[in-house]
């Protein structure tokens, strides 16, 4: 029995991914509607409710997360009984933007310029180094790009500031990147790595819309040695996600996530093995799957809405992936998987996809 702290989508394609494996699964998540909940048993109730956890604790060979804001305390909790992956070093070091720019920076991973700033008067003493334009972050629970709030000028950094103040902060220069890639990388407890092409990422409002899988892309040795390092220095066991910007053919970091991650779904069709499937092996330490692409692959995020299922399944070699959620605002609810033989055949059914997301994306 695998254990999985959440029920969301994450959830639901880890389950989905480990049921040919044979594997059972179990989900906390306080959620009445869990859209993982139908693959496996919920126990529903809250990620602080001892009686659950320890009963999770106690029936599971293996427990992850889908969600990065896990309290640690309750990783230590759950560990004491069963293997947690990633572990709680991971988790700690990627929940605070502060702790994590300077985990890259022992590292010798390039990011932004980034100060830690406690004061309007302190943020405006180190704004020189800075410079503008400069982005506001809260060091903890910002996703999708909530919690962040843009400086172009000193003329509006006092209303920046304004917006965040009262939750710790960062500030870091803005990088004028050519565009945005991660990469996704599984590791086992027995310390094999592999790693998946980059996937280039577009984003609007803050939330990712496409990822395009990048075949043979000059920049993949750089982004494998990054996270090899990030790897290596945490003992990671799972799924790791690493964000970076192309700096005119230089990575900069930007932040990474120690889970599967959306930039990934594509490799669910797209690759031999996919980013949920090595998950699990990874913690199971199994044998790692192979990461080659097959052709060219792309995912369409849906927001807020779902065009007619018969629309999206007209165009070819496209694979509709419903996470059976209610649909809200700025709520991700499904996502599309691309599958070409050739780049130029992918480009047209992405502009095709892209077209019916933007009929009910509200976001
Ligand atoms: P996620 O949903 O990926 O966890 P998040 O809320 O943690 O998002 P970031 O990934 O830090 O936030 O930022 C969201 C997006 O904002 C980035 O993907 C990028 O497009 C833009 N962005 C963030 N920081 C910078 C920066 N320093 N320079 C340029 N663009 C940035
Ligand atoms: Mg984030
Ligand atoms: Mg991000």
């Amino acid at each position: 029995m695998i254990g999985i702290l959440g029920g969301g989508q994450l959830a639901r394609m880890l389950a989905l991914a480990g049921k040919p494996l044979g594997l059972q699964f179990m989900f906390l998540d306080p959620a009445d509607e869990a859209c993982a909940s139908e693959l496996g048993e919920h126990l529903q109730g809250d990620y602080t409710d001892r009686a659950l956890l320890a009963q999770m604790a106690e029936r599971c060979d293996v427990v992850t997360y889908e969600f990065e804001n896990v309290p640690v305390e309750i990783i230590d909790f759950i560990a004491e009984k069963t293997p947690v992956y990633p572990s709680a070093k991971a988790l700690a070091v990627g929940q605070d933007r502060l702790t994590e720019k300077n985990f890259f920076r022992k590292l010798g991973i390039a990011t932004a310029p980034y100060y830690a700033v406690d004061s309007f008067e302190r943020l405006q003493e180190v704004m020189p180094e800075i410079g503008w334009p400069a982005i506001l972050k809260t060091r903890r629970f910002g996703y999708d790009g909530k919690g962040q709030a843009i400086s172009r000028s000193a003329a509006d950094l006092q209303q920046a500031w304004r917006e965040l103040e009262g939750s710790p902060v960062i500030v870091e220069g803005f990088v004028p990147f050519r565009r945005e890639v991660s990469i996704i990388a599984a590791r086992n407890i027995s310390g094999a790595i592999v790693y998946y092409p980059l996937s280039e990422n577009q984003h609007r409002g803050g939330i990712l819309r496409l990822a395009k899988s990048c075949d043979n892309d000059p920049l993949q040795s750089q982004a494998e040695s990054m996270i090899a390092r990030l790897l290596e220095a945490l003992d990671y066991v799972g799924v790791l996600a690493l964000e970076l910007f192309d700096l005119d053919g230089h990575l900069v970091a930007n932040e990474f996530a120690p889970r599967v991650h959306n930039s990934g779904h594509w490799t669910i069709e797209g690759s031999e093995t996919s980013q949920f499937e090595n998950h699990l092996r990874a913690i199971l330490d199994q044998p790692l799957g192979n990461t080659k692409t097959r052709g060219f692959a792309a995912m369409q995020n849906f927001i807020g809405g779902v065009p007619s299922l018969k629309e999206v399944l007209a165009l070819s070699e496209v694979h509709m992936h419903l996470y059976n959620k209610t649909p809200r605002k700025g709520r991700k609810v499904a996502h599309a998987t691309i599958r070409s033989d050739t780049p130029e055949a992918l480009s047209g059914r992405i502009a095709a996809l892209a077209k019916l997301a933007e009929q009910t994306d509200d976001s």
